[in-house]
């Protein structure tokens, strides 16, 4: 086994966890700077080397992206920086420094939610991650250190988020708490450096975009299972492969972590991202983990995880509109969450009607 040349250049150091057998095609062929990369109208990406081999790196479903990583020997981040070049024709450092920003966006966030109570837009929501924080050092928690940071740093980031701070969307503000919240409890255990989970953002990505194009992840058109649980499936895939899990690992973490987010509504009190977002959050970010954990350990969902994938876009279109972002249904119908309404926006109390709501963008 040899190392392939550093990709990057401008990040030294950051890609040479890309070993390759000396006679593989793919790494022989991403080494040429003279590569051609092209992107049809169909939205089909390849990369056809000057040997005149093609790889193609289009994939829609799990299945696909499983078969090209492991038909390869690619790990999953490296099959969408290959991805990413050739749809963007950036290069891999450009990619990886763009994605250590949004990681530093991402860790900032995380660590500003939990070190003080920060008041929300709304006034539902402010001090919870701190009031976990606190705990942490007061008194023996019940789940480890690694799965209760990741749930304060998860809950931090939406405190953040809701007091108009600075988060990035994995994949929306309303889920944005998930994928940082896991990746900088992972980081304070000292096994992972900052390039690691530059690295991991790109297999959460790769996962999301699979998620986006065959269901989606919005919790209007898909309820909160579009957004938590996408964050959740991301997160806990990415999680596998930071651990050194196959491809096939990947995404059975994917499945087992969407199919227990299944008919997950989405039921914004006040229409505001602030509750039940701040709990669903911190909550999904303990199962991400899990899910890891089962994936890790070699435990399977029995249904295929892209018709784990299927089953969500089915349960999403099949979602009343009072659950899809409208603050109509779900906690935000109940008493108190209409009274919550009216005092917050002034509203008159919508009961359930549908259709009437004011949605915020999440
Ligand atoms: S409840 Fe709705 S707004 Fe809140 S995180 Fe879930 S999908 Fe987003």
């Amino acid at each position: 086994m040899t190392p392939t040349r550093n990709l990057s250049g401008a990040m030294d150091g950051l890609w040479t966890y890309l070993w390759k057998e000396p006679d593989d095609p793919v790494a022989d062929g991403v080494k040429r700077s003279g590569k051609e990369t092209e992107t049809t109208s169909t939205g089909e990406v390849s990369i056809v080397f000057s040997t005149g081999e093609v790889l193609e790196l289009s994939f829609t479903r799990l299945e696909e992206l499983v078969e090209l990583a492991e038909s390869r020997h690619l790990r999953i981040a490296e099959v969408m920086i290959m991805r990413e070049q050739a749809e963007s024709g950036t290069s891999a450092g450009e990619i990886l420094a763009r994605m250590a920003d949004q990681f530093a966006v991402m860790e900032e966030a995380a660590r500003r939610g939990v070190s003080s109570p920060l008041p929300s837009r709304g006034g539902l929501i402010g001090g919870e991650a701190h009031q976990l924080w606190e705990a942490i050092a007061s008194r023996p928690t019940l789940l480890g250190p690694v799965a209760f940071r990741a749930m304060a740093y998860a809950m931090g980031v939406s405190v953040v988020n809701a007091a108009m701070g600075r988060i990035v969307a994995t994949p929306t503000a309303g889920a944005a708490g998930i994928l940082p919240g896991v990746l900088v409890a992972l980081l304070d255990t000292g096994q992972f450096t900052r390039e690691a989970m530059t690295e991991a953002l790109l297999t959460a990505a790769a996962l999301g975009l699979v998620i986006a194009n065959s269901a989606s992840i919005a919790g209007a058109s898909g309820g909160c299972q579009a957004e938590v649980g996408s964050a959740t499936a991301m997160t806990a895939g990415t999680v596998v492969e930071l651990y050194g899990g196959s491809p096939r690992q990947v995404v059975d973490a994917v499945g087992l972590a969407l199919t227990n987010s299944l008919g997950l509504v989405c039921d914004p009190v006040a229409g505001l991202v602030e509750v039940p977002c701040l709990y669903r959050n911190g909550l999904h970010a303990v199962t991400a983990l899990a899910a890891a954990e089962c994936a890790l350990a070699g435990v399977r969902q029995v249904i295929p995880p892209d018709e784990v994938v299927g089953a969500m876009r089915d349960i999403g279109n099949q979602l009343p509109l009072a659950l899809r972002e409208t603050g109509i249904g779900g906690l935000a119908g109940t008493p108190t969450g209409r009274r919550l309404r009216r005092q917050i926006l002034g509203e008159d109390d919508h009961g359930s009607r549908e259709g009437t709501g004011s949605p915020q963008i999440s």
